[in-house]
């Protein structure tokens, strides 16, 4: 608090005496110099009469009495006389033709006049003006009490400030301390507010990224679990077997216990790879039409089943990655086979904005209730929990993630084949 307020306050003060003693003096030199010209004018005005008077004066005594004359003359000017010769004045080639003209001379601060004596060799000064001395001592006090009423300014202003700063750096204390649900309290008009919305910002996605990699981490030592136990379970009998037909068995079963970690594996390791923030998509521009047909052909190779294409765009080039796309509508495709009746359809439509890649099969689909679950990692139905059927649940959570790396969505309906129809739909 202590060197907050001290910086405000010196950083004001600073300011202060630059804008008193160089802003300002510039400000007025810059500010008259245009018209200097203007103020030439109006002193030689000023000094005219009293030039008169003492030239007159002087002119009726011979011109070796009028330094003395001068001198009688001094107690009743306010300011210095002098007389010097015209050749000694010291001044520039302008002015001293200007001089030789009869006309005043102005100096560069307007306090100092010269003119010459008729038609003489002698030019009398007047001045410097002395300019009115309004006293140090005021100038003090009054220097005195501007920092007294800055400080009380300085320190209104500042108090909130700090006040405010203390409860963000609270906050963040309480969160690295592993509160996560703690928020800043922000205050629209304060000066501080996007420094708390920020934070509250970080906090969100801090706290979204640690709930999810909790919620992972289960799901995955839980999936483990299974295969762990029956491995181990395998292993203990193939110790204790005699029998060779029964020792082959229960290699095999260790051996698809093995492939079913590794496949875990792989899909979660794909899964943290587009998760990450600094995925790079390798986009290329694609006709699509044409290249659905071809990807939906070699994936139909890989499932049972019917599996064709519907489209009938004649141009649709999007700048997509075709790899992750081909990933995602095998996923929706082997899906399809998998827990559909036998028919999958593939069709692509567009409309101003998007593009819509729908696979339609023929299965039980997906009840409303369920719909927006089955998108997140480890989710899947009951109905397909037995072994035969289910994976990990991991593939509609990648579609996913490659639709928004995509900047689309991935949506599931209803479909007119009678079961469900997943939408991946891209901006053009
Ligand atoms: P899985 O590896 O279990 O197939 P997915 O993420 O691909 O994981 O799917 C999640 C769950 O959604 C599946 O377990 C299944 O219950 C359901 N599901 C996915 N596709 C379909 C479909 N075409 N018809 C009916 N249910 C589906």
């Amino acid at each position: 608090m202590k060197r907050l307020f001290l910086n405000y306050y010196l950083l004001i003060i600073v300011i202060l005496v630059l804008a008193r003693f160089v802003v300002m003096p510039l400000i007025e030199s810059l500010g008259t110099a245009p018209f200097r010209q203007q103020f030439t004018h109006y002193y030689q005005e000023l000094t005219k009469g009293p030039y008169y008077v003492v030239s007159q004066y002087l002119q009726q005594y011979p011109q070796n009495q009028w330094q003395q004359r001068l001198a009688d003359l001094q107690p009743q000017f306010g300011y210095p006389l002098a007389l010097v010769e015209l050749t000694g004045a010291g001044l520039s080639v302008k002015d001293y033709h200007q001089l030789q003209e009869g006309r005043i001379v102005v100096g560069a601060s307007y306090d100092t006049f010269w003119q010459r004596i008729g038609d003489s060799e002698q030019v009398l000064i007047m001045g410097p003006f002395p300019s009115p001395d309004v006293g140090s001592g005021v100038n003090i006090y009054l220097w005195g009490l501007i920092m007294v009423l800055l400080s009380v300014v300085v320190l209104l202003w500042v108090l909130p400030f700090w006040r405010k700063l203390k409860q963000i750096s609270a906050s963040a204390a309480a969160f690295g301390e592993g509160n996560f649900s703690v928020r800043a309290k922000v205050v629209r008009r304060s000066a501080l507010a996007p420094l708390a919305e920020a934070f509250n910002r970080m906090a969100d996605r801090i706290q979204q990224l640690i709930n999810s990699q909790k919620q992972l981490t289960n799901a995955v030592s839980h999936e483990l679990r299974t295969p762990l136990s029956r491995l181990r379970f395998g292993m203990e009998m193939l110790v204790k077997t005699r029998d060779d037909d029964n020792k082959e068995r229960y290699v095999k079963g260790i051996y698809r216990d093995l492939d079913e970690m590794d496949k875990l594996v792989t899909e979660l390791l794909t899964y943290a790879r587009f998760e990450a923030k600094n995925f790079i998509l390798r986009r290329k521009d694609v006709d699509l039409a044409p290249w659905l047909e071809t990807t939906v052909q070699e994936l139909a190779g890989e499932v049972e089943g019917k599996v064709w294409v519907e489209c009938n765009l004649e141009q649709s080039s999007l700048l997509i990655d075709p790899d992750l796309l081909y990933r995602a509508l095998s996923n929706l495709i082997h899906n399809g086979a998998k827990y559909g009746g036998g028919k999958v359809r593939v069709v692509l439509v567009k409309d101003d904005q998007h593009l819509y890649i729908h696979v339609d099969d023929d299965g039980p689909g997906i009840t409303p209730e369920e719909r927006s679950r089955i998108f997140e990692p480890f989710a899947r139905l009951e109905s397909s929990r037995s072994r035969e059927t289910g994976g990990y649940g991991l593939g509609l959570a990648i579609v996913k993630q490659i639709a928004s790396l995509h900047r689309g969505t991935v949506t599931v309906g209803e479909s007119d084949l009678g079961g469900s129809r997943f939408s991946i739909v891209i901006p053009r």
